[in-house]
């Protein structure tokens, strides 16, 4: 338990709310987008705005608790939450301001990217995230950030210009490429390392109707659609941003119900401009494959693709995450896809294959932290259930679907991909090169390691 005098004081200086265990709300607020992931922190300081989060790292310091930073709550492991510490809740601040003239979006740090996205299709814009609209855009960023337009404008955080920081010793600065510039480049893949971001300025770029959806084939036919997707893809305009999936159709509406169940080869689309130019650029994918089973590509609002799995996956359920970077698909390694896919031990598992090339090629490897720019794809393998019981046979499925697609792959992946029992060789196999870079910055910025409930890098000796 919190100190009581302590924990009166601290509760006085909030705008928002002091959660604990003694309160009704703690066991609905502790909870995590990952079912499997049950953690019991001494307090959630669900924070209003920058000076509550300074009051709460000040307090956190102070009273020598293990710090969590929480955004949308969905990363894998659970890192937004901590036993026996405080977690620095930022879901409650949501405010989003576009400006269309600079065509850049200020952000705060609790917003989802379902909020980020609504705000700035308004104006016909958006910025490149991932492909579920739940997730907290401050983790997705701070760890990279890819989705269907990285293909042309980038990651997530290759369009990050400024972000303000609440620091270890309670300071807040801002960084910009001008300002703090080490930070902001650490900031720029290298996690919630560095300080508690509380807001974001992102580029923004036009985009408003896409045409996109799936297009799904039994998967007796993935070895060919797996073939002609490795070829295809280099060549295909950026405007197309479009990942491979296996996986099963899921037993409910609104997939025909002959459907349920089935082994599938997914490509899910998205190509930003008009349908005709969309269809255009999916031909050389397409032409000559067999027929699929469903194809629904049609032209929509961009928070319309981006919000298409959300009802798949709703918070709550057992998952377990491993990725890595891949550079190339050979047969073999197809193969391997293929008899493990074979095995998913529940409708929900799967496997994608992400794209990583285009504008993401274009920004050196030492330009962010981010150093993986020559991976083709980046891989993610989730063995996923709603219930608590599978946890044992999604996890066992997710690492030997791993293991046999692994020796094809390159040494590191996404951090967002990461579980927490993977180890400090993947991390520094991730950030290859610039590892000592950002154990530097860390040093500089936090030294005692105070932020250290993530993919901890450690401050420099
Ligand atoms: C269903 C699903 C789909 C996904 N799809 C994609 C995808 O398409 N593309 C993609 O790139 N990723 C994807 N992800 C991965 C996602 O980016 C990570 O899970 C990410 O960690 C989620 O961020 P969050 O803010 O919701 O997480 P949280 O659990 O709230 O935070 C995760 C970590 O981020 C750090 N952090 C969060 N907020 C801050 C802050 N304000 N300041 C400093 N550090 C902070 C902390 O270290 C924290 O531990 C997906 C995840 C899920 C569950």
């Amino acid at each position: 338990m919190l100190h009581e005098a302590a924990a009166t004081k601290f509760k006085e200086a909030l705008r928002g709310t002091l959660i604990q265990p003694q309160d009704a709300d703690y066991d609905e607020t502790r909870k995590l987008y990952n079912g499997m992931i049950d953690k019991r922190p001494l307090a959630i300081a669900r924070c209003a705005d920058v000076a509550d989060v300074i009051a709460a790292v000040n307090f956190g310091r102070t009273s020598k608790l293990p710090i969590a930073i929480r955004g949308g709550g969905h990363n894998g492991p659970g890192l937004g939450s901590v036993n026996d510490g405080l977690v620095i809740d930022l879901s409650a601040m949501k405010g989003v301001r576009v400006d269309p003239v600079a065509r850049t979006v200020r952000v705060d740090a609790g917003c989802t990217q379902g909020d980020v996205d609504h705000a700035t299709h308004a104006f016909g814009l958006a910025v490149p995230a991932g492909i579920i609209s739940t997730t907290g855009i401050a983790g997705l960023t701070l760890s990279g950030g890819h989705g269907y337009l990285s293909r042309k404008f980038g990651l997530t955080i290759d369009n990050l210009l400024e972000a303000d920081v609440v620091l270890a010793d309670g300071s807040f600065v801002t960084t910009s490429k001008k300002e703090n510039s080490d930070l902001l480049w650490a900031l720029r893949g290298g996690g919630g390392n560095f300080g508690v971001v509380t807001s974001f300025l992102f580029q923004l770029h036009p985009v408003s109707d896409v045409f996109a959806g799936p297009i799904a084939w039994d998967q007796q036919h993935a070895r060919t659609i797996m073939q002609r997707y490795r070829e295809f893809l280099p060549k295909a305009p950026e405007e197309l941003g479009a990942f491979v999936g296996l996986k099963k159709i899921v037993s409910s509406a609104p997939f025909p119900k002959e459907l349920w169940g089935q082994r599938i080869c997914l490509l899910m689309s998205c190509y930003n401009g008009p349908e005709a130019d969309g269809k255009k650029a999916l031909a050389p994918m397409l032409d000559g494959l067999p027929q699929p089973w469903l194809n629904w590509m049609a032209t929509m609002p961009y928070p319309a693709v981006q919000s298409m799995f959300d009802g798949l996956y709703p918070k709550g359920m057992q998952w377990y995450w491993r990725g890595d970077f891949v550079k190339s698909l050979p047969d073999a390694a197809i193969e391997a896809h293929l008899a493990q896919a074979a095995k998913t031990p529940s409708e929900l598992s799967l496997m994608h294959l992400y794209p990583i090339d285009g504008a993401v090629h274009r920004v050196g490897r030492a330009d962010t932290a981010w150093n993986c720019r020559d991976a083709t794809w980046s891989m993610v393998i989730a063995g996923i259930d709603p219930d608590p019981q599978n946890r044992e046979p999604v996890t066992r499925w997710t690492k030997a679907y791993w293991d046999a697609v692994h020796p094809f792959d390159l040494g590191g992946a996404y951090p967002n991909f990461m579980m927490d029992d993977e180890g400090d060789a993947r991390l520094r196999a991730t950030y290859g090169e610039n590892y000592a870079r950002l154990a530097a910055v860390k040093k500089k910025y936090d030294p005692a390691n105070l932020f250290r409930v993530n993919h901890n890098i450690r401050p420099s000796a």
